[in-house]
């Protein structure tokens, strides 16, 4: 392996956030920083990883919790990716008012990927795929190389995302899965948002939705 994987469980909802460390360059970027804890910066602390970016699957507020936190430790401004159509989500609280609550996510991301856009991680690289049908702009984040894709709530182990809210559309959904998900090699590792991770050829196979 050339990249380590850190998995945090944050926040009410049982979040994943995980830490994606390139060996050997030991940048890191953090997908989904659900909430604060100072788990996360005591690992960058004591593995001196450098933290290059945070990566946002989608803008729901169980997902970006901790990004205006984990801004606020560091002197140095750390690029926050996310597909330009989840922004109404994110200034919109995250859907929080959804939920009977006001969250103010901070300054809206700064890094807006698009489609196939590659992102380096030292000497290891994050390809974005576009994946909406939870909300507009849901993207996975995938490391070819490595066979690991980031999913968020696109799809979990025997699950798939939720569709019954304002911005998600279910035909969506599964023409995401079908095109993004299912064209990947059955043994590529899937980090969900969500719960325990699992691998294509298992969801291929075994999950009920599909
Ligand atoms: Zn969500
Ligand atoms: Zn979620």
């Amino acid at each position: 392996m050339t990249i380590t994987i850190h998995t945090f469980v944050l926040g009410a909802i049982k979040n994943n956030t995980y830490l994606v460390v390139d060996n050997a360059s030991q940048q890191a970027a953090l997908i989904d920083p659900a909430a604060p804890t100072n788990q996360i910066p005591e690992l960058l602390e004591e593995k001196g990883y450098q933290l290059t970016y945070m990566l946002v699957t989608h803008a729901h507020f169980d997902h970006i919790g901790g990004v205006k936190w984990i801004q606020s430790l560091s002197s140095q401004h750390i690029p926050v990716a996310m597909h330009a159509l989840d922004l109404d989500l994110w200034k919109a609280g995250g859907g929080s008012r959804d939920f009977g609550f006001e969250f103010d996510p901070g300054p809206v991301p700064d890094l807006i990927v698009t489609d196939g856009q590659t992102l380096p991680l030292g000497e290891t690289s994050l390809t974005v795929l576009h994946t909406p049908g939870h909300s507009f702009g849901h993207v996975t984040y995938l490391d070819l190389a490595e066979k690991a894709a980031f999913c968020g709530d696109l799809i979990f182990y025997h699950g798939i995302g939720r569709t019954d809210l304002d911005v998600c559309n279910e035909d969506d959904l599964f023409a995401s899965i079908r095109n993004k998900i299912l064209t990947l090699p059955d043994d590529t590792v899937l980090y969900p948002g969500h719960g325990g991770k699992t691998t294509v050829g298992e969801e291929r196979v075994n999950n009920p939705f599909l």
